[in-house]
């Protein structure tokens, strides 16, 4: 009960009292002092309220108005033919679920963290881009589209390893007779799933009318220690267990690419994680057409112009960008508020919250340590952590923990901002398990990300429902338009929407 660490939120500091004192029945974690830094965007509602009494200020004309700056919004933005656009985000920096924390001068990523070589059957487009901004290049050895920086390959000895019951092994899945079951069962698949998700043909999409245990259910011996891996797996990449994703999106997992083959595939995991792709399509852009600290909170067509409001979050300054586009990139749960009529396409959708936690270490040694270090817990919300000093050994050690809770939780992770104490010293015990260390005295700060609404669930009949993601040119992108919550899915959705944008046409996917 003595060990004491400050809580800061939104530049306040409240001095706390820890609950914790052990990181298992046995060990003792030391007594410890740190800064527990908490970032949350949960304020804007409030924001909003206010914003709705205030005047406008100024009215700006713009041919496209692209609302959210995550990888999609950003994808969107780099493919528009005319540079006569605006880009709104509402947080201070770019990236949404892409994003990164600047910890003593160097980036540390606060989401997505890694991309795979791409094989040559993934949509067109998406490599387009992905060579044009010069991250990708075509081996014609491996005919695999391979990363042009190899400093930040993760080496495959390096890669993972998981903690089980007390103990580590080499992968989630253990490796059983089951395990090979599993993979000669999918072997049907192969070359089948590629992404962007809309390539799935017609035939496969009986699969998105299943869950993923259910399907495995029919043609496996399924037992407790299998389904419990194949559920961390799937929380970690879909947000949900195999109960609440559909077959479709739980196959592709492990049939998007050629995993279970002799070729090596590039593991691609810079300290920054994906905010790497957003700073190489922001590069690109011009920095006057982006407005951070922007938030969209309503939108109306008046005859043939889109008429965005429009909050400076920074200067509490009200202001209407008026458009004859809008590419609509933020998150779609938020429509309801922003343009009702938008909000039925996709009523659907449900998200899973996550939390990420940078904890920066001071001259921790800490042996064995994987870039991934997966830890299947009893509570199965606790997902492991990655070590930056796998990533670039010439950096800080930052450890990045993430957490993903139920759908039906986000109160949970709004209530973190003024409780975070106890799921940080949860985490701190998590880790010290792992390590069979206490890692409390190597601690210099904390820094909490809370994401509501994170990751769309690929949940049965979510992929192939139909929706109007282009009208009156109004066009949606993001990973949440049906697509699975992937970096080359958000890339390409993006695409796609500055693609109908460029041709003023309108499709229905
Ligand atoms: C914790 C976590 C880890 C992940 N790890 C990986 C990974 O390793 N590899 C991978 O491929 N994928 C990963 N993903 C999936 C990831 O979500 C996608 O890869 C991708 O980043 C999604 O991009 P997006 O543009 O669709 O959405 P988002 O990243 O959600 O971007 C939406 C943006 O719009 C902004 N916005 C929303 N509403 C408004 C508004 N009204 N006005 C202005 N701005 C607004 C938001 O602030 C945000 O910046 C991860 C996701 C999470 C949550």
């Amino acid at each position: 009960m003595d060990r004491r660490s400050f809580l800061k939120l939104g530049g306040g500091l409240v001095l706390l009292a820890a609950c914790r004192d052990s990181f298992s029945s046995k060990e003792k974690i030391k007594q410890a002092k740190f800064v527990i830094h908490i970032d949350s965007n949960s304020a804007i509602g409030h924001k909003v309220r206010i914003a709705i009494e205030l005047p406008v200020t100024r009215s700006i004309e713009t041919e496209t108005l692209v609302v959210g700056a995550g990888i999609a919004g950003l994808a969107a933005a780099c493919s528009l033919n005319s540079n006569k656009f605006v880009l709104c985000e509402l947080d201070p920096t770019l990236g949404g679920t892409s994003g990164a924390i600047n910890i003593n001068g160097d980036l540390y990523s606060q989401g997505a963290h890694y991309d795979l070589a791409y094989p040559s059957n993934y949509g067109k487009e998406g490599l387009f881009l992905l060579e044009k901004l010069e991250i990708i290049h075509f081996n014609e050895k491996s005919k695999l589209w391979e990363f042009v920086d190899k400093q930040y390959l993760i080496s495959s000895d390096k890669e993972e390893a998981c903690y089980y019951n007390g103990s580590i092994r080499e992968s989630v899945l253990p490796n059983t007779e089951l395990k090979q079951n599993f993979i000669a069962l999918l072997k049907t698949y192969d070359n089948q799933l590629p992404l962007p998700s809309t390539l799935f043909q017609k035939e496969l999409h009986q699969l998105d009318r299943l869950t993923f245990y259910d399907y495995l259910n029919k043609y496996l011996p399924i037992n407790h220690e299998f389904i419990e891996a194949i559920d961390y797996q799937m929380l970690d990449d879909f947000g949900g267990t195999s109960t609440q994703i559909s077959a479709l999106a739980g196959i592709h997992y492990y049939k998007c690419r050629p995993y279970y083959e002799s070729k090596e595939l590039e593991l691609f995991s810079p300290p920054q994680g994906n905010y790497y792709f957003i700073q190489k399509m922001a590069a690109q852009l011009d920095p006057a057409n982006i407005q951070k600290n922007h938030l969209v909170f309503g939108l109306q067509q008046k005859g043939k112009k889109w008429h965005a409001d429009v909050l400076d979050t920074q200067n509490m300054i009200r202001k209407e960008y008026i458009s004859d586009n809008v590419i609509y990139a933020g998150q779609k749960h938020a429509l309801k508020y922003i343009h009702k009529d938008s909000y039925a396409a996709f009523n659907d959708v449900s998200y899973a919250p996550w939390v990420v936690i940078n904890i920066e270490l001071d001259n921790a040694i800490l042996e064995n340590s994987k870039w991934q270090n997966d830890f299947l817990s009893p509570d199965g919300t606790f997902l492991g952590f990655v070590d930056s000093k796998v990533q670039d050994k010439t950096k800080n050690r930052v450890l990045t923990a993430y957490y993903c809770f139920p759908s039906i939780h986000h109160y949970v992770v709004k209530n973190f901002e003024s409780s975070a104490e106890d799921l940080v010293h949860e985490t701190i015990a998590n880790i010290s398990l792992y390590y069979k260390k206490d890692i409390g005295s190597y601690i210099k700060q904390v820094f909490i990300k809370l994401l509501g609404h994170a990751m769309p669930i690929p949940q049965p009949g979510y992929l192939t429902r139909e929706r109007t993601l282009v009208k009156d040119k109004l066009a949606f992108a993001g990973v949440d338009t049906g697509r699975l919550p992937l970096m080359f899915d958000a890339l390409d959705s993006g695409i796609q929407a500055a693609k109908a944008i460029n041709n003023l046409s309108s499709i229905i996917i």
